[in-house]
């Protein structure tokens, strides 16, 4: 049987927990398509830190670039600060370590589930966001300067980094639009204020017309983030600098009912990981409460990403067979997640998509 090695960085909080469950159905979905993942767990994250005093080893770090995919749960708790009182975020690092600069977080309603806007065209949505991750405001961490009474970050954003951001989000448009997808790209900037956004407008534009199939238009992250929860369906890719796309995926998260629901691909041209959207949320840590669907999620993307790399079509069975799997689930409303009102916990949910594949 085909082996695939998988890295596996559980991490804290919550991240151990639905981790386990994306195992599961990994497992079971890989005898459904004769296919062996070999998950390996390796240590990073908050708790690694306080243990060892390191957040991302390089050991792990090597793993990771050897495995075939890397699957991720959640790492950072609050009370874990780094010498200059920041978070312990090993998920960045990684991004900027093995270059992953492409953040996919795509969003859909479920069948079944409620949704939180009240017009009828929100079962409608169904959009992606893809986030520049390499770069942008987030480039100033660890770069900051602070004087006596002044602290500046800067923003940077290059030509490269612009150009293949935006290339990922065009050609992403264009596999959609062969599924039935409207085929447009919307980037969101803040061009008329700053030169590094007027920028990257600039190169937007510029690639965009050699995507003469794919629509593309472009607006202004505050408008956008009116425009998200006012009119949500009319969009279908998005793409955007690494600070505001921070801020418009959890944005884009609650308009399917919540963080549990929103998987993420960290993608570049060598390596893929794969996680849910949101953190380690240690309210609800150890409670066994926790939503497992955007870990599990997460998972299926990594097997779509693997089945394109490997050219092995029976990954994306395996991908569509775990979707599938979780809509049915809620369609028929087996289970329902706490944060939909609903009082099925991480192992209901779990053995829902487990019995349906
Ligand atoms: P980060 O800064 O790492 O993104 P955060 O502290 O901003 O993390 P989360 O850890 O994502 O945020 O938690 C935000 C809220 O969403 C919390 O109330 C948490 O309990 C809830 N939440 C997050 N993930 C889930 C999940 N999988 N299931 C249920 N609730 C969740």
């Amino acid at each position: 049987m085909k082996k695939i090695s998988i890295a596996v960085l559980a991490g804290d909080g919550i991240g151990p927990e639905v981790m386990d469950s994306a195992l599961q159905v990994l497992e079971r979905v890989g005898h459904r398509i004769h296919r062996q993942f070999v998950a390996r767990h390796y240590p990073a994250g908050a708790q690694n830190y306080l243990d060892t005093g390191e957040s991302l080893p390089e050991s792990t770090l090597a793993a990771c670039r050897a495995a075939d995919a890397i699957l991720f749960g959640a790492m950072g708790l609050p009370h874990v600060r780094g010498k200059d009182g920041t978070e312990i975020i090993p998920q960045l690092d990684i991004r900027f370590a093995l270059d992953l600069y492409a953040g996919v977080r795509p969003v859909r309603t479920w069948p079944g589930l409620p949704v939180p806007l009240s017009d009828p065209r929100a079962t409608e949505i169904d959009l992606v966001l893809i986030r520049e991750n390499t770069e942008g405001l987030f480039y100033a961490r660890g770069r900051g300067i602070v004087e006596a009474d002044v602290a500046y970050d800067t923003q940077k954003i290059s030509r490269l980094g612009t150009t293949r951001i935006v290339d990922f989000a065009l050609n992403l448009a264009r596999e959609r639009a062969q599924k039935g997808r409207p085929g447009k790209v919307t980037n969101v900037d803040k061009a008329n204020v700053f030169a590094s956004m007027a920028f990257w407008r600039q190169i937007f534009e510029d690639r965009a017309k050699q995507f003469p199939d794919i629509r593309t238009e472009s607006a202004y992250v505050d408008a956008m983030a009116l425009n998200l929860v006012l009119k949500p369906w009319q969009f279908d890719v998005l793409v955007t600098e690494n600070m505001f796309g921070d801020i418009l995926s959890d944005l884009i998260a609650s308009l399917v009912g919540g963080m549990g629901m929103a998987p993420s691909g960290d993608i570049g041209d060598h390596h893929g990981l794969f996680q849910p959207a949101h953190g380690t949320a240690p309210d609800i840590a150890g409670q066994g409460v926790a939503n497992p669907t955007a870990m599990i999620l997460s998972a299926a993307m990594m097997l779509d990403w693997l089945a394109v790399r490997q050219d092995d079509a029976e990954l994306a069975v395996g991908a569509k067979a775990i979707e599938q799997a979780v809509q049915s689930a809620f369609a028929s409303q087996a289970v329902r997640p706490r944060e939909f009102g609903g009082a099925s916990g991480t192992a209901d949910i779990t053995r829902a998509v487990l019995e349906r594949l």
